[in-house]
């Protein structure tokens, strides 16, 4: 810890945001980055705490606090706080290969547990976090790590997502011969064709899988594994297969005619076409119509920043579950993760833009009111939970709707490609594998990422990816100094 009293010296400083009137004109990034003297004072409110929650990822109450990776954030903050951004770098990359992802996407758990926190101002973990990774690549000190002995070993990897990336990283750093097959036509997974560029632009991908190309990566992409590849042809050619395919299976809610009816979006086919085809509009957009969004959280959000982008008459985002609480309640203390109210971007936008928060919170969707197969409205009223049943009022109202986007969650991984592969599935549609194993009953498959833990985070999906890479090289050599 540089400076002991950095925490009452400083005040928390985050990165700021565009303004929304400036912001809602175009898909750039919204996050601004202040400068070095700031990252430094940030980084000096660190206190190197005994116990490091931010970097321990516990579980309490059911839930993990703190960073699934482990990064060393004390460590570098010091470094930071001190001006020796190359170390401090190098510390940052010890357990996370990719900051300039997590440091734009992730909800930094981190911060959530970090101590400065118990007076509501955390240290500015993830903006640090981002910082150092674009100082890193700005002053040349990420460049292609050189990997002079190649092992025999070939491992082909299915998915580009963050899990696939991670464990290709990895494997590959360790000297294996590592494919990833990729069926979108560039690598990135969610990241790529999921997260809309205004949180993290498509450039930053780009130019980590190019960094992996030249490492030494082979990418191989609009080819569909299953389709344009079998499985037994993977399994002949490589030593081993990792499946990290993700889990897109949309949660799609039981309204009458809603896979058949026109105007009605899965809202990962809405972000991705729209990611497609930036600047112009992609073939389904919310241009002048009243949106209806089904599904309160953050890909609602996603979808909300996205449909005032392209300039829709009305959106209203519909969330089944009451409001969570603006605070903390009792039973919810830190350092675990608090369950309270957010207004992320999107919703700021939509407060900019109408005048009013888009949610509606205890609500869903009864009935779609439509003219000749496509959508002019919804119906829509209260709901409730009784023992965890849904109770749905008599009540109806109306409302006027031309495109319903549903982001209403996932239901696991598609189930095709594993169970043609005689690859077996958990109840809940995932991956199955010994705990901690992440190998499937076929000896050389195994799986990572949300495709074997179900829907869920960038930072959990590398995590899962460096730990199977870690047992797919143990596999292969018998032993393994991965950590
Ligand atoms: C709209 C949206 C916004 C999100 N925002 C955030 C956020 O802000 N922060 C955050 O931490 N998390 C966010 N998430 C969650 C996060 O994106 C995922 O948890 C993460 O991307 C999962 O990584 P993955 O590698 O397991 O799978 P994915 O990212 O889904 O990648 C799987 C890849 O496998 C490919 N694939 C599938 N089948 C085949 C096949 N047969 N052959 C070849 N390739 C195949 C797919 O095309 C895809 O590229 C968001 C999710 C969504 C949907
Ligand atoms: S990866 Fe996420 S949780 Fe971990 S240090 Fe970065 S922002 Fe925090």
């Amino acid at each position: 810890m540089g400076k002991p009293d950095g925490f009452l010296l400083y005040q928390r400083h985050e990165d700021g945001e565009r303004a929304c009137e400036a912001r809602i004109q175009d898909y750039d990034e919204i996050r601004v980055s202040s400068g070095p003297e700031n990252r430094r004072k940030q980084a000096a409110r660190c206190m190197n705490c005994g116990v490091p929650y931010c970097q321990s990822a516990i579980k309490l109450n059911g839930m993990v606090t703190g960073c699934p990776l482990h990064n060393l954030i004390p460590e570098w903050n010091d470094h930071i706080y001190r001006g020796h951004d190359e170390h401090a770098l190098h510390r940052l990359l010890k357990m996370n290969p990719f900051p300039e992802f997590t440091g734009r996407v992730c909800p930094a758990l981190c911060e959530k547990a970090c101590i400065n926190g118990c007076d509501g101002d955390p240290v500015t973990i993830r903006d640090n976090e981002r910082w150092l990774a674009e100082t890193g690549f700005a002053q040349n000190l990420i460049t292609p790590a050189d990997i002079p002995v190649r092992s025999e070993k070939k491992v082909a990897v299915v998915g580009s997502g963050p899990a696939g990336l991670a464990a290709a990283y990895r494997l590959n750093i360790r000297s294996h011969h590592v494919t990833v097959y990729e069926r979108d036509e560039n690598p990135g997974g969610l990241l790529m064709y999921g997260i809309p560029n205004m949180k993290l632009d498509k450039k930053v991908i780009q130019r980590r899988t190019e960094l992996m190309a030249a490492e030494g990566v082979t990418f191989v992409t609009s080819t569909a594994v299953g389709q344009d590849i079998s499985m037994d042809q993977l399994l002949q050619q490589y030593d081993a297969v990792i499946l990290a395919c993700g889990a897109r299976q949309a949660r799609m809610p039981a309204v009458e005619g809603i896979e058949e009816t026109g105007g009605v979006i899965k809202a990962v086919d809405y972000l991705s076409e729209t990611t497609r085809h930036i600047p112009s509009l992609p073939a389904v957009s919310a241009e002048g119509k009243n949106v209806v969004i089904l599904g309160g959280g953050d890909t609602g959000n996603d979808c909300v920043a996205t449909a005032i982008r392209q300039k829709c008459a009305s959106v209203t985002q519909i969330e089944m579950m009451p409001a969570p609480p603006a605070e903390r309640r009792d039973d919810n203390p830190w350092p675990e993760w608090p369950k309270v109210l957010k207004t992320d971007y999107g919703q700021e936008e939509a407060i900019h833009v109408f005048g009013h928060d888009p949610r509606v919170f205890s609500k869903t969707v009864t009935t779609l009111i439509k003219e000749e197969n496509r959508l002019k409205a919804v119906e829509i009223a209260d709901i409730h939970f009784e023992d965890g049943r849904p109770v749905i009022s008599e009540e109806r109202e109306t409302i006027p709707c031309d495109l319903l986007i549903i982001a209403a969650g996932f239901t696991g991984c598609e189930p095709g490609l594993p169970l043609s592969a005689g690859i077996e599935l958990t109840k809940r549609n995932t991956v199955a594998s010994a705990e901690g194993s992440y190998q499937t009953n076929v000896p050389a498959v195994f799986s990572c990422g949300d495709m074997h833990r179900g829907a869920s985070l960038v930072v959990w999906a590398i995590r899962e990816g460096l730990e199977c890479a870690r047992k797919v090289d143990e596999w292969l050599m018998g032993y393994t100094n991965l950590i």
